[in-house]
């Protein structure tokens, strides 16, 4: 048969999936590589001589996926936004509000900020809700003569699809699945949750009066996180709230799964304790949908990058699959943009040759050392305990306004962190610099 097939229609997916399409690549052997196409704009054809079938595997419809659950906050940063755009696949710039920046305060005592310090983005984020983006990338890549089986793939599974195909692509993201490629323990710190998550997705919030564009990250120590940031859903613009908390610390409150009103009425009541502001900008909100909430918890791992499903059949890991971090420093997204770029720009630079071990391998790693090894760095960073030498950076970036452009830019690509975030030493020979003190200790 040949070809390649791809396991999760996700955001790195899908990515990987219109990008060998528009490189012309077609539909599977037997597929009806034409059939319900209807005009797609920037569709490169269905077929190309040079190009690779293609099969994507998704265990949900377009329909589906809309009518389903929020996802993630995927907030995107520029370099990740510019993959997308090259790709054409940046459908939604027009409508979703931009992020220009962000701002972290620590509350401590609750509902008194003790720090504060904010940063504009050199070029701004966006959020676009998941199930949107999903569902149309899904509807384009079938108009543009892509095969897609909808099935839910199972490990048993596996070893028919790689035999089939001249390689066979994991991207089923952080579900269970993705253990098929077996943890590697030198990258993977944690065996359980670091933080119990719960997202809402909220019409009716007021604008911040002097930061309307900024996403706001509150913290309080031993409790969590609340990202608030804006974003876009299915029906419009939209407030998006993220609580990051430490397992039994007051800010855990979602181990029943609540839906998106009961969401909502526990975020209130934390927010009037802990962070009053926010709760008077949340006051007359309302969950978008009834998909609008997500709960649930994230064990950070890094998997093998391959595995031999069946005697000389292999899968290659992408995105979360493979690397899975919580979402506290907010990567996965870009991070599967960043992973289904370099694949598709190795799958067509190797032309007609073999997906062989190497090939597999060597693959893997350009996206692991280019990107993904500093994400998973700075997220298990982050997820504490937290450092004497960042507490020393964000009481430094508090003071100067240089040190807090800085760390709030370093999201949009964590590879540049290596250089002093990352490292204590030269963590603090960074704020000696900026700030012409000896780092004090604590
Ligand atoms: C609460 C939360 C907040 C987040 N916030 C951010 C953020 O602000 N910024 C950011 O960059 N990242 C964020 N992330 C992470 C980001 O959402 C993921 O890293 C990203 O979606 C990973 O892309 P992926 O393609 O690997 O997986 P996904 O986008 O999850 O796609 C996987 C796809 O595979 C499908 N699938 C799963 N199993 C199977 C199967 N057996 N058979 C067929 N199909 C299957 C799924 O239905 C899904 O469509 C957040 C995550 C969470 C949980």
């Amino acid at each position: 048969m040949g070809g390649i097939a791809i396991v999760g229609a996700g955001q790195a997916g899908l990515h990987l999936a219109l990008g060998l399409l528009g490189a012309g690549g077609g539909g599977a052997a037997g597929s009806p590589a034409s059939s319900g196409s209807s005009g797609s704009s920037g569709s490169s054809g269905s077929s190309g001589s040079s190009g690779h079938e293609v099969l994507l595997v998704s265990d949900r419809t377009p329909d589906e996926i809309r009518a389903g659950r929020v996802q993630s906050t995927q907030q995107m940063f520029a370099p990740a936004r510019a993959l997308e755009r090259a790709a054409g696949l940046n459908l939604w710039d027009g409508g979703t509000p931009w992020i220009t920046g962000s701002r972290l305060i620590t509350a401590d005592p609750p509902g008194e900020v003790a720090r504060t310090f904010g940063g504009t983005l050199d070029e701004p984020a966006q959020s676009v809700d998941l199930r949107l983006k999903t569902a149309r990338w899904l509807e384009l890549f079938e108009e543009r003569g892509g095969r897609v089986e909808y099935r839910s793939v199972t490990a048993d599974d596996l070893p028919g699809l790689a035999a089939a195909h001249d390689l066979t692509l994991l991207a089923s993201g952080r579900g269970g699945l993705g253990s098929v490629l077996g943890r590697d323990e030198r990258h993977s710190p944690h065996d359980r949750p670091r933080r119990h998550l719960a997202v809402v997705y909220l019409h009716g919030v007021a604008p911040h009066s002097e930061e309307p564009g900024r996403m706001r990250v509150m913290s309080v120590p031993r409790a969590g996180e609340l990202f608030v940031l804006p974003g876009r859903t299915l029906s419009g613009p939209c407030t998006i709230l993220l609580w990051e908390a430490v397992p039994g610390g007051p800010f855990d409150r979602w181990q029943d799964a609540p839906g998106p009103k009961e969401v909502l009425a526990r975020s209130l009541e934390l927010m009037r304790e802990y962070f009053p502001w926010e709760y008077e900008l949340c006051q007359g909100a309302e969950p978008t949908d009834a998909g609008a909430a997500l709960t649930g918890a994230v064990t950070p791992v890094v998997r093998h990058p391959v595995a031999e499903v069946a005697p000389g059949a292999h899968v290659l890991g992408m995105a979360d699959a493979v690397v899975l971090n919580d979402p506290l420093t907010g990567q996965g997204s870009n991070s599967a943009a960043h992973c289904a770029d370099g694949y598709l720009r190795a799958i067509l630079d190797r032309g007609d040759r073999p997906f062989d071990h190497a090939w597999l391998h060597g693959t893997f790693a350009s996206w692991w050392e280019r990107h993904a090894r500093h994400a998973a760095a700075f997220a298990n960073l982050m997820l504490g305990p937290v450092p004497d030498h960042v507490r020393r950076v964000v009481a430094a970036a508090a003071e100067y306004p240089e040190i807090a452009r800085r760390y709030v830019n370093g999201f949009a690509d964590p590879a540049g962190y290596r250089d002093w975030l990352l490292d204590a030493d030269r963590a603090d020979a960074y704020l000696a610099a900026v700030t012409g003190r000896r780092p004090a200790e604590g």
